[in-house]
């Protein structure tokens, strides 16, 4: 099952770390053949190299679309060496084994995201290079395929160990050769759809990058990963974690919820901080300072703060970092941190700080991802964003500023809570929040259960519902709590009698027109 290595075929675009690989391949006394540019870079560094074309007896042509694309070399990558037939093919026809394939590919990736145009992009598709990798881990029995330096280098330690590969790892190798190929044709299969328009083309390839593996999923006897996108948009997926113990799932789609949730609040307009369990706000606040903004999400519901997840929208300082660690938490995630409040959280070296460098873009587009059994469901991200002018008033009474600013505040928050979603709010703070409840009238029942437990009046409070009221019921239920206007879609057949309900009641309703459920 082991397997020396006497020729090696290195092609590569990116040449980092190149000359390093070869002197160690060569110095084992593997023979070294290259491709144009990655021979060039080899000779040039004074080591033994052989052009491919000395193997094809063709020259590199049409612009390099064809370099490699040749029996001899797919020959010497796909031939069984202990099959008689395959062995005398190659004697009969002078192909020479090729036993390790170093290839990365043309940056079709970054050829993209720098906004190539259209015949440059095209240029970037490698042919040759996929088709080498393919061949390479197809015959995995006696050849190993790198197709990232750091593969190599783990081919590296077992010949040094050994002078020999093992299948094992032969067998990784190829492993991620395919996973990486099949990137690559996402990458440009997502491209020319885009070209053409089509968000969601009849056959549709993802691919992520490993982040971590954990030790267990949602529950301990589920498996888990981490999987990242190549051009990733900023957020727990981009974050650095600064201290604390590895990020569990439920940490990374708990924190993930309260980061999307906070960038929601430009920092231009001030401090905002959320805190999450289980996905779910439990409270979210503005504050003249972000630890004034802490202190209010904190006064929501500190019962379910506890072991909670911090989102903030600003810098994290030493005044906010002091109040956070006075409870326990399980993540705090920032754009950025400032030394004070780093050097304070090293005292309490297992709370998880991650920072970003900047937050996620609650208007960018994109896609997110269910699973359901035996396929999965895509669709664009929400993103709904209200300003005044979008609201249509439909009571006699017309919202004052202060609770026009309060509604707009608590429907951004229904936006992040499960449905049915019920949320009160007062100056830029939440009150009270129901959530997942699967009647509009229990959410509304228990926001208001809670805003009570924790002594918070609900008195001239706005109140959100993330998706129409079907019947006078839930409003009902929220004007008895206190609130004075209301936010919500609209849409039900019986609006009118909502709206007459809300009319009696001397409150203030709009309608957004948009509904932005999350189930
Ligand atoms: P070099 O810098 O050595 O001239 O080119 C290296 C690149 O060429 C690698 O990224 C490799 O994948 C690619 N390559 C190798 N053979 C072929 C081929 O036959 N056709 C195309 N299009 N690309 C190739």
């Amino acid at each position: 099952d082991r397997a020396p290595i006497k020729r090696a075929l290195i092609s590569v675009s990116d040449k980092t770390g190149l000359i390093e690989a070869a002197q160690a391949l060569s110095r084992m006394g593997v023979e070294l053949v290259s491709t144009g540019g990655t021979r060039k870079a080899i000779a040039d560094a004074g080591l033994p190299v052989r052009d491919i074309s000395d193997l094809t007896g063709f020259p590199e042509m049409m612009d390099g679309r064809v370099k490699t694309l040749h029996p001899v070399v797919h020959g010497g990558l796909l031939g069984v060496r202990d099959a008689p037939e395959h062995r005398r093919a190659m004697d009969e026809h002078g192909i020479g084994g090729i036993d390790l394939v170093y290839v990365n590919l043309y940056p079709f990736e970054s050829t993209i995201a720098a906004g190539a145009d259209y015949a440059t992009a095209i240029e970037n598709i490698d042919i040759g290079g996929p088709a080498m990798i393919r061949s390479a881990a197809k015959n995995h029995g006696y050849v190993a395929v790198c197709t990232e330096l750091a593969d190599l280098q783990e081919v590296l330690a077992e010949l040094n160990a050994s002078g020999a590969t093992s299948l094992e790892l032969r067998k990784r190798l190829a492993a991620r050769a395919y996973a990486r190929t099949a990137a690559y044709d996402a990458a440009i299969s997502g491209w020319f759809a885009k070209t053409l328009g089509e968000d969601y083309p009849r056959r549709k390839a993802f691919a992520g990058e490993l982040v971590q593996t954990m030790r267990y999923g949602e529950n301990p006897h589920q498996s888990a990963a981490f999987y990242r996108f190549a051009a990733p948009r900023t957020g727990v997926a981009t974050a650095t974690q600064l201290q604390g113990k590895e990020l569990s799932y439920n940490n990374i789609n708990d924190t993930d919820a309260a980061y999307e949730l906070v960038a929601e609040f430009d920092p231009k307009a001030g401090p905002a901080c959320a805190i999450i369990k289980h996905a779910n706000p439990c409270g979210v606040a503005t504050g003249k300072t972000l630890a004034e903004a802490y202190e209010r999400a904190l006064a929501c519901d500190p019962t379910s703060a506890f072991g909670g997840i911090i989102a903030l929208n600003s810098k994290l300082d030493a005044a906010t970092a002091e109040k956070v660690l006075e409870i326990f938490t399980e993540v705090v995630i920032a754009p950025e941190a400032d030394e004070a409040a780093v050097a304070l959280f090293r005292k309490k070296k297992n709370v998880r700080l991650l920072v970003t460098g900047g937050l996620p873009d609650p208007l960018a587009a994109g896609e997110t991802f269910r699973s359901v059994a035996g396929g999965f469901l895509v669709q664009a991200r929400d993103t709904a964003h209200l300003t005044a002018a979008d609201l249509k008033v439909v009571t006699k009474r017309a919202p004052t500023e202060t609770e026009i600013r309060d509604m707009l505040f608590a429907f951004t928050i229904a936006k992040h809570v499960k449905s049915n979603a019920i949320v009160y709010a007062r100056e830029g703070q939440t009150l009270g929040i129901g959530a997942g409840q699967m009647n509009r009238k229990d959410s509304a029942r228990i926001a208001a259960l809670r805003a009570a437990d924790f002594g918070l009046d609900l008195k001239s409070s706005a109140c959100a519902s993330e998706a129409f009221f079907p019947f006078a019921d839930g409003l009902i239920q929220a004007a008895d709590a206190g609130c004075t206007a209301v936010i919500q879609p609209g849409g039900s057949v019986r609006d009118e009698e909502v709206i007459q309900a809300a009319d009696e009641r001397g409150l203030a309703m709009v309608f957004t027109g948009v509904r932005v459920f999350r189930h």
